[in-house]
């Protein structure tokens, strides 16, 4: 039996940003395989919020109106793959909430903030009257301004799993153990295993993974890891989707929520989730909860247990190392370094990685990929499928 095989393309790392890459690419008539590690959408992926930003959000601080600006696109674009009339057609795949809210933490300071952040934007956020305000804030007793976005919150794992049956036959579980170079100094192969895969060109989709592969060929400095701890309650607690905004730039905190057996996850970023003054530590559970509960009083006879999971994003490098304003493609020869920045950036990536195939002017096989003797990965878990759920006890305050 062969142990040498060729594709166009090559795709390590089997998160959003691969997936994306992947769909683009054999659209576009490449044969292409991707290689994961672990299993799909582990790492950032299914560790993100899945909210469909369209820069409301970015707004807060006023400071980047080129973000946003690419967030509306990006958003219409999701709106169009969710409902099946733009290709990737994401028909099937689950949205949480075609809404997201925004509320406060009703101290004068941040209902100003509150009510400036739509305006600001100008992006048809409406006030809701107290009627329409969804039940969910009733029963968490809150009772000021809540303003409604048109902003989709979405199922990732069901995402990722759209592209993990449609592609199945192309996705492998494996990496690059070395990169065997042509005469050229491109990149002819690489070693998985005992396999030798040789390709037109490789694409590294591999989040946190890219730094390594940056190494290999000696580039350093390319790339930046921000942490973050996300905080997760589990409970009989109402659906809700949004971002508590205050006068600070970031949210208060950013909750979405995820059934899970009988109860309801409430997964929190945002202000919550970073860590204070850019150290090592984060607000403790404590202090968490007072937060919460001065906005939410009525949640807390519903929380049966509390957890964090902690996660780096992984990005290419800024000069002040804050979030870059694009996805990254980092051409090196016929290799390039993705990272999409954001969940919501991964199409805009595979525009990126759809040009850089272009100017390879590597013309497309058509081929069906041939198949590898490697085992195939598995679709990963949300980090609340994983976590050690802390019980809840009321003496925490
Ligand atoms: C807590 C959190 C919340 C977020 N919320 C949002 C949000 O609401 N909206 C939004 O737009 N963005 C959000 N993001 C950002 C978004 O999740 C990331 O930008 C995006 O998921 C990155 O995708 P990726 O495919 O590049 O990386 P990853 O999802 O990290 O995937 C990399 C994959 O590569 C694999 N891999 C690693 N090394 C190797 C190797 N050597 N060989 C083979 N495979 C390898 C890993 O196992 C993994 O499956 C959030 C991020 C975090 C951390």
């Amino acid at each position: 039996m062969t142990n040498s095989f060729k594709f166009d393309a090559v795709i390590i790392g089997g998160g959003i940003a691969g997936l994306f890459i992947l769909d683009r690419l054999i659209a576009e008539g490449y044969s292409v395989i991707l290689l994961e590690k672990n299993s799909i959408g582990n790492g950032q992926t299914l560790a993100s919020q899945g909210m469909v930003h369209s820069g409301i959000k970015y707004g807060l601080d006023g400071s980047n109106p080129e973000i946003s600006k690419l967030l509306v696109d990006v958003s219409r674009r999701w709106t169009e793959f969710f409902s099946g009339s733009a290709r990737p057609d994401l028909s099937s795949s689950a949205i949480h909430s075609a809404k997201q809210y925004l509320w406060t933490k009703n101290v004068l300071l941040d209902k100003m903030a509150l009510k400036a952040v739509p305006m600001l934007m100008n992006k048809g956020a409406r006030k809701l009257p107290e009627n329409d305000q969804p039940a969910a804030f009733k029963i968490c007793g809150y009772n000021s301004d809540v303003y409604e976005i048109n902003e989709t919150v979405m199922d990732v794992k069901s995402v990722c799993n759209y592209f993990f049956q449609k592609y199945f036959s192309s996705i492998y579980r494996g990496t690059a153990d070395h990169f065997q170079l042509g005469d050229d100094g491109s990149i002819r192969s690489i070693r998985c295993g005992n396999l030798t895969i040789e390709a037109g060109a490789f694409l590294i989709s591999s989040g946190a993974g890219n730094e390594s592969f940056g190494d290999v060929f000696k580039l350093q400095n390319i790339a930046q890891r921000r942490p973050l701890r996300q905080f997760m309650l589990r409970g009989k607690l109402p659906l809700l989707y949004g971002h508590c905004v205050s006068s600070q730039p970031k949210p208060l905190f950013s909750i979405t929520s995820h059934p899970y057996s009988d109860e309801t996850i409430w997964y929190l970023g945002g202000n919550v989730a970073e860590p204070v003054d850019g150290k090592d530590s984060y607000q403790t559970p404590s202090e968490i909860f007072k937060l919460l509960l001065k906005v939410f009083p009525g949640v807390k006879a519903m929380i049966g247990g509390w957890s964090t999971y902690t996660i780096d994003r992984a990005e290419a490098k800024t000069a002040e190392g804050r979030l870059p304003n694009e996805p990254t493609l980092m051409p090196h020869g016929n290799l390039a370094l993705c990272w999409p920045t954001k969940l919501v950036y991964a199409p805009v990536l595979a525009d990126k990685a759809s040009e850089f195939m272009k100017k390879l002017e590597m013309p497309s096989s058509q081929k069906m990929p041939q198949q590898l003797p490697l085992p195939k990965p598995d679709l990963g878990k949300y980090p609340w499928e994983v976590t050690d759920w802390q019980p809840f006890e009321k003496e925490i305050f």
